[in-house]
């Protein structure tokens, strides 16, 4: 694949029922213009909150979705059958699994464990092991606290500056598939090469 050709994308969201409806309803639309787009989802595997609006949405809207959910999790997450999906052993390995299957990455508003995902993926992208776009959908702020606690380390001079330019942040659902074909795609085999080191 060359640059500024994307074919996958991977989600990152919350998995509570109980988020603001909005949240709901814009991964919902995410779920939808990622299939408009041809653009195949990756994600957590499970039905519920902001993963399972997303999933639903694309694949309703005929788009293809690859979920990765742990066999503990399957009751728990509830995870969507009804899309192709891969169950396995561990945490560790359902997130090296959607990071070597995508090729692009969105945030969504989530809790803990969105946090833990993404901090990791940003930390890859730290230390050069891949090139992967990230964007995070940011909607009245909510992802603000991390990006000021980011800037904080870097006033700290305990990250370089240039870690501030590793994702871009958008305030409309809509501006997330074009700011991410904006951003391209890295060279695959460069990135796989690079992770390798990783698992
Ligand atoms: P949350 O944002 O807490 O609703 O979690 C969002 C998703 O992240 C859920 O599917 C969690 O199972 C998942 N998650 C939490 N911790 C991890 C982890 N260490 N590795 C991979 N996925 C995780």
């Amino acid at each position: 694949m060359g640059r500024h050709s994307l074919d996958s994308v991977c989600v990152f969201c919350g998995s509570s029922d109980a988020a603001d409806p909005q949240f709901l309803s814009a991964a919902a639309a995410l779920g939808r213009a990622l299939a408009q787009a041809d653009l195949k989802l990756v994600y957590g595997g499970g039905g519920v909150g902001l993963m399972g609006a997303t999933a639903r949405a694309a694949h309703d809207s005929g788009g293809r979705v690859l979920g990765i959910i742990p066999d503990f999790l399957v009751g728990k997450e509830r995870a969507l059958e009804t899309v192709e999906h891969i169950v396995v052993s561990s945490m560790h390995e359902r997130k090296i699994m959607m990071f070597e299957r995508a090729d692009s990455f969105v945030v969504l508003p989530g809790g803990i464990g969105t946090l833990e995902e993404i901090v990791e993926l940003l930390s890859w992208r730290r230390l050069d092991l891949h090139a992967k776009p990230v964007v995070f959908y940011n909607p009245r702020g909510f992802w603000d606290p991390l990006f000021a606690l980011f800037q904080h380390t870097v006033d700290e001079k305990l990250t370089p500056p240039e870690f501030m330019q590793a994702w871009t942040s958008v305030e409309a659902i809509e501006d997330v598939i074009p700011t991410l074909l904006g951003e391209g795609a890295s060279d695959d085999a460069e990135d796989e090469r690079r992770v390798a080191g990783l698992s």
